[in-house]
């Protein structure tokens, strides 16, 4: 006898932060869920993320607000300068009035952190299975189901499936096949013990220079205890998306005539 689909999971491919989210809201929706991850164990790196009221009030909607909240880090405010002449073009209070008018705070918060509150928010409903080291590799559906495959030739049945497998996605190139769209922005990052930041510029607050085709955004991370540092610029050669070695001359090549304040 075969099983009634609606009794079928929907199986989400990746157990990212998107991954998660999907899971989480399929299971508020009365789906049973299976997530299917191909590194060993569901995590994640990464550093910072700044997240606004709306950001926080999608996490109330999955039920995990309270745990993001709980482990964020508000700002004071919110600042934005010219990196050319250090002229102050905009500065925001993050206070009690703006989050009584948001209705949520703007706070900033490690990646690992969002991504932990989903997780155990997920494993706290019971209804999302897990399969870690478990990658993806094809798909195929017919009008009532879909099955997927891993990589040992595994197959997994499900009412749907959602593709939350990254920029690489096995997924996405079988349903759409497309290339991944580059847009020529390099982004450098760091994370920064306290001690070894600026002092003039621990400020308890999202801060962001920006200047001709380049920005540098800085915030503190876990109580300020380190900050979270990211230099983006538009880069002069023909970029592959990707992830590769970089150095100090490249970044400050870009960053020729801001504030020297800043360029170091
Ligand atoms: C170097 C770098 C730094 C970044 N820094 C920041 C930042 O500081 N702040 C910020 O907001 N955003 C940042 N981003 C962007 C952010 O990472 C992405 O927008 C976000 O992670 C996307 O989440 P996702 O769940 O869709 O995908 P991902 O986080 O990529 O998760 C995809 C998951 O699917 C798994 N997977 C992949 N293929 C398969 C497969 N075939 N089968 C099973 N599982 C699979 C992966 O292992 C992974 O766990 C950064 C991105 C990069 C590349």
């Amino acid at each position: 006898m075969s099983t009634a689909p609606t009794q079928l999971p929907v199986i989400v491919a990746g157990g990212g932060i998107g991954g998660l989210a999907a899971a989480l809201a399929l299971v508020r929706q009365g789906f049973a869920v299976t997530v299917l991850e191909q590194a060993p164990e569901i995590g994640e790196i990464g550093a910072g993320i700044q997240i606004g009221p709306n950001g926080f009030h999608a996490f109330d909607a999955l039920g995990v607000g309270d745990k993001a909240r709980g482990r964020a880090v508000y700002t004071d405010f919110m600042v934005m300068h010219d990196a050319i002449d250090e002229y102050q073009v905009g500065k925001i209070p993050t206070d009690e009035k703006f989050r009584q008018r948001f209705g949520n705070p703007y706070a900033v918060i490690h990646r690992a952190d969002v991504h932990l509150s989903l997780l155990e928010a997920a494993q706290e409903t019971g209804q999302v299975q897990f399969h870690t080291s478990t990658r993806v590799v094809r798909i195929e559906q017919d009008d009532h189901s879909v099955t997927v495959w891993d990589q040992n030739g595994k197959a997994f049945k499900g009412c749907a499936l959602i593709g939350a497998d990254g920029v690489k996605s096995v997924v996405r190139e079988q349903f759409v096949g497309d290339p991944a769209r580059v847009t020529g922005h390099v982004v450098y990052r760091a994370v920064v013990e306290k001690k070894d930041f600026p002092e003039d510029l621990q400020w308890n607050a999202a801060a962001i220079w920006v200047g001709p085709n380049c920005h540098l955004v800085h915030y503190p991370l876990r109580g300020g205890e380190q900050y979270n540092v990211v230099v983006t610029f538009h880069s002069r050669e023909q970029e592959e998306w990707g992830v590769k070695d970089g150095s100090k001359e490249e970044v400050q090549s870009y960053f020729q005539g801001i504030s020297p304040k800043r360029a170091n």
